[in-house]
């Protein structure tokens, strides 16, 4: 019978041919030092590149090397997901594939969960990104330590090591779209964050689109409260008494001084003020309800084609 592995890596991968020999080399010498039994899950999210080969030569060379592949790209978290169903070690945790995060900073995750902590979240030292990265998630991170109510310096950072139930209890949450790091930390109570190095990007391109990265933070946004929807109803309520008492003031004003026809160019700006927060609040509206209509569906978060195992 096989061993239990101790700690389980999952890869979610599209299309990084260039970058995996290397990892795989880092991961497999890292892990072995380590000494424990463990596992590598890589999940092919999709890859049109030489991925998919390459994966099933590493399962190949080592038996501790599992494959899933998707019929198609469901991105990085819905991936983590499926590797989520396959992995069996005690310890589980998430690195990318393109080498951002070195992969020798492992044992020190699993040596911070040792501590008894549930979740070990990371931060990046230095991070090597462009503003164009870097700002938004700034904004994301404060945004999502208000949600979630744990206050983390890093959610966007990949890395990060899970015990195996708290994995248990985020399978147990079917949504079509979901965060992980911000998932567990809803279920767990003792959560960790250690400083990590980064590096730039050496290989292959970024797979997050400006379009996929708005995404993935109005899944952030919206998944975890309605505080969104709340605020957005907030804000109409304080413009329409705002107006009520505009209006009075006109109507003073009209009583005090007689007839004025110069404000006709406020009044427009004002009118488009209230068009603006108009579609803005149907368009959160129209996130939620498109939510819904997703969740009803009730179609599978993913398919998996393949599995090497
Ligand atoms: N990834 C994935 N599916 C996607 C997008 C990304 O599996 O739809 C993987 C990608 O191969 C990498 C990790 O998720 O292993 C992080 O992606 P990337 O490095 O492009 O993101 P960034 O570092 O730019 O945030
Ligand atoms: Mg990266």
């Amino acid at each position: 019978m096989e061993e239990k592995p101790y700690v389980s890596v999952l890869v979610p991968v599209l299309n990084e041919e260039e970058s995996l020999p290397e990892l795989n080399a880092r991961l497999i010498k890292v892990l072995n030092e380590m000494g424990k039994p463990y596992e590598i899950i890589y999940i092919n999210d999709g890859s049109t590149d030489n991925t998919p080969i390459i994966l099933e030569r590493f399962h190949n060379e080592n038996k501790n090397i599992k494959v899933i592949e998707f019929n198609r790209n469901y991105g990085q978290h819905m991936a983590l997901f499926g590797g989520f169903e396959y992995a069996k070690g005690d310890i589980i945790i998430t690195i990318d594939a393109d080498l951002q995060n070195p992969p020798e900073e492992i044992p020190k995750l699993v040596k911070k969960m040792e501590e008894g902590y549930e979740v070990v979240g990371t931060y990046r030292k230095d991070r090597k990104d462009s503003i164009f990265r870097t700002i938004p998630s700034y904004i994301v991170n404060k945004i999502t330590a208000r949600l979630v109510g744990v206050r983390l310096r890093d959610y966007g950072c990949m890395l990060r090591a899970y015990r195996s139930d708290i994995v248990e209890y985020m399978k147990m949450c079917p949504e079509s779209s979901s965060f992980i790091p911000a998932l567990a930390n809803t279920f767990a109570k003792k959560i960790a964050e250690i400083e990590v190095s980064h590096e730039e990007r050496k290989k292959g391109r970024t797979k997050y689109s400006p379009i996929k990265l708005l995404q993935l933070n109005f899944d952030l946004m919206t998944n975890f409260s309605l505080l969104p929807i709340q605020f957005i109803g907030m804000v109409g309520v304080g413009i329409a008494g705002l107006g009520i008492l505009f209006a009075l003031y006109l109507f003073v004003r009209r009583l005090l001084i007689g007839p004025e026809s110069e404000g006709l160019f406020t009044l427009f700006a004002i009118l488009f003020f209230f068009i603006g927060i108009q579609i803005l609040a149907l368009g959160i509206i129209g996130e939620y309800v498109g939510r819904i209509y997703q969740e009803v569906r009730r179609r599978p978060r993913y398919i998996i084609k393949r599995e090497l195992l």
